[in-house]
This record gives structure tokens, sequence and C-alpha cells, in this order.
């Protein structure tokens, strides 16, 4: 790749755990030599314009306004990533799924928060997803991994299995 990564970070319906948990890493700092920043509403007003070689996706689309902002993303990034279990499964939030959205609104988030999207689902059901990294926090080392990998041109190997996986293998018993 020539040039910096243009990288855009977006957060949809979620908490904002797993950008801040990116955040939090010096790591962080330390790549951002390789990259150039385009939009980034946690950190700073200023945006750029897409397209975008890569776009960091956290939450769910809670909203139709988010599901359109999701296309627009997907339409304007080579690589989308799911940021957190909120994007790569519902998480969490998916619990209002057998709830309603109605006694949700009312009940939980006391009417304060936009949501008119009858069933929490996540991003893979509306735009077609490259990486996952999913955890609640996604983790800020695999985040900030997954950007130097891209910066450099280089597919990030993630680890895809849970740790009780590998104990398995080399029978090692709990
Ligand atoms: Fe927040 Fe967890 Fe969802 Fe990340 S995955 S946005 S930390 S609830």
């Amino acid at each position: 790749m020539s040039g910096k990564l243009k990288v855009a970070f977006f957060d949809l319906a979620g908490c904002n755990g797993c950008l801040l948990s990116m955040l939090n890493r010096a790591e962080f700092y330390e790549v951002l030599g390789l990259i150039e920043i385009a939009d980034f509403r946690l950190v700073r007003a200023e945006r750029v314009e897409g397209p975008y070689d890569a776009a960091f996706v956290e939450g769910y689309p809670g909203s139709q306004e988010e599901i359109e902002l999701l296309k627009q993303i997907r339409e304007q990034a080579k690589i989308l990533v799911a940021l957190g279990s909120c994007a790569c499964t519902g998480n969490l939030q998916a619990i209002r799924n057998f709830q309603g959205l109605e006694e949700a609104k009312n009940y939980v988030y006391h009417g304060r928060l936009k949501l008119d999207v009858a069933e929490v689902q996540p991003l893979d059901a509306y735009v077609p997803v490259d990486i996952y990294l999913p955890g609640c926090p996604a983790n800020g080392d695999e985040a900030v991994y997954t950007i130097k990998c891209l910066a450099i041109g280089k597919t990030p190997e993630l680890v895809t299995h849970a740790v009780c996986v590998e104990c398995k293998i080399r029978d090692t018993e709990c």
C-alpha cells in the first residue's frame, strides 16, 4: 500500500467501550504515524470524506438512520471491521429481541434513545463484513494489531477460538 492507511472509526448503538478500549492502549498512539484518521467522532469534530481503506464500526444499527449510515460506510470502505460483540453478534443488546422495542424503550432506556429498528441484528445482517473483532469490549490489542497489519498490507491473523479449545487440543484438564 502506498501512503498512509485512511481509516475511519464509527459508533452505532453501543456504549463506546470498544473504541475506548482501543484508545486506552499506548500502542494505538504508536500506529498513528502509519494511518490517516478520516473520521473518529470520539476524538475530534473534523471529518474527512471517504472512500476509506478501512472502517471500524462499533455497535449495532439501532435506527433506520444508522442502517443507512452503515450501508454508506460499506460503500466507502475497502475493508469493514466489526469492532466488538455488539457489531459481531448483537451481544447483550439483543436481549431486547425477547422483550419488544416499545417495552425496551420505556423501561430500559426511559425513552431517551432513538431506536426504531424492531430487532437487534449484527452488522453482517445488513452488509458484508471483512474482519470480526468480538469481545465486550473488543480486545484493544487486537484492534491495534489489526490496524497495524492493514497499514503494512498484511492480513491480520486473528485467533477465532476460545482458549478452552487450546487446552482440549493439548489434553490439558480444566
Ligand atoms: Fe459496549 Fe460491549 Fe457493545 Fe463494545 S461490545 S459497544 S463494550 S456493550
